[in-house]
């Protein structure tokens, strides 16, 4: 095959991926606005909502613990001091009275420390139950909330069924075909396919593209029509079949 004939079979191959991708952007469109579709991604931005909530219920748990854990310990250092103190007292090792009034109001001050941890502590185990509470109303709403998803997602499946079905045929198609374009052709087209809004072929049909619907100018359609089966709109710049070999 001479290069104008190889030309002419890619731009008939251009064309045909063109439809297969129309049509799948024609598909994808309606599968996107089943009502199934919209109420999932409503539902999903929900649970993103819900799970920022369940993110500061553990935080606030988090942080309970953690000051009742430092009030434990501190109480049990305490108690420690507590029981030497006592012990002093007690072993009948101290007799100074000075001294062991000291010992003794030493104890008292331990003592009244080790209380006011003990309430703080109580305060700390409240915010605890409250947040673990508040945590565990925040699961059970995902948890309802996952099981909808995913009933949804079952419902959408099946109301999608035939265009998922249907996307799925004219992707393989258009894998196909693309598998006949040269790399260099394959490229242009997936880069106009990219970066003008899923249309990346025209057709030059009576002195127009077909992609942008503008008149050319006549002396720029005898140039396209002397020029090769495959070149560039000079007003969309996407790839424009001069000739597909079906008219010819
Ligand atoms: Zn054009």
């Amino acid at each position: 095959m001479d290069s104008e004939g190889a030309l002419m079979e890619a731009a008939k191959v251009l064309l045909a991926i063109a439809d297969a991708d129309a049509a799948i952007l024609r598909a994808e469109k309606r599968l996107e606005a089943l009502p199934e579709k919209q109420e999932i991604l409503s539902l999903r931005h929900k649970m993103r909502e819900v799970e920022a909530l369940l993110g500061k219920a553990e935080t606030y748990v988090a942080d309970a613990e953690r000051l009742i854990k430092a009030n434990e310990d501190e109480a049990a250092l305490l108690d420690e001091k507590m029981e030497v103190e006592q012990a002093k007292i007690l072993s009948g090792d101290v007799t100074n009275p000075k001294e062991l009034q000291n010992l003794s109001r030493e104890l008292d001050s331990l003592r009244r420390r080790r209380d006011k941890l003990d309430n703080q502590t109580m305060g700390f185990m409240e915010k605890l139950e409250n947040g673990q509470a508040q945590a565990e109303k925040v699961r059970d709403a995902l948890t309802k909330l996952a099981a909808r998803e995913a009933r949804l997602v079952e419902e959408f499946k099946h109301a999608g069924g035939e265009l998922t079905g249907e996307i799925a045929t004219l992707k393989r198609k258009r894998t196909t075909l693309l598998k006949e374009l040269d790399a260099e052709l394959t490229a242009r087209y997936e880069e106009a396919l990219a970066t003008k809004h899923g249309v990346a072929v025209g057709a030059l049909r009576d002195g127009v593209c077909s992609a942008c619907r503008m008149a050319l100018p006549a002396e720029r359609v005898q140039a396209l029509l002397a020029g090769p089966a495959v070149a560039i709109c000079p007003t969309c710049h996407r790839l424009l079949v001069v000739r597909d070999g079906k008219d010819a």
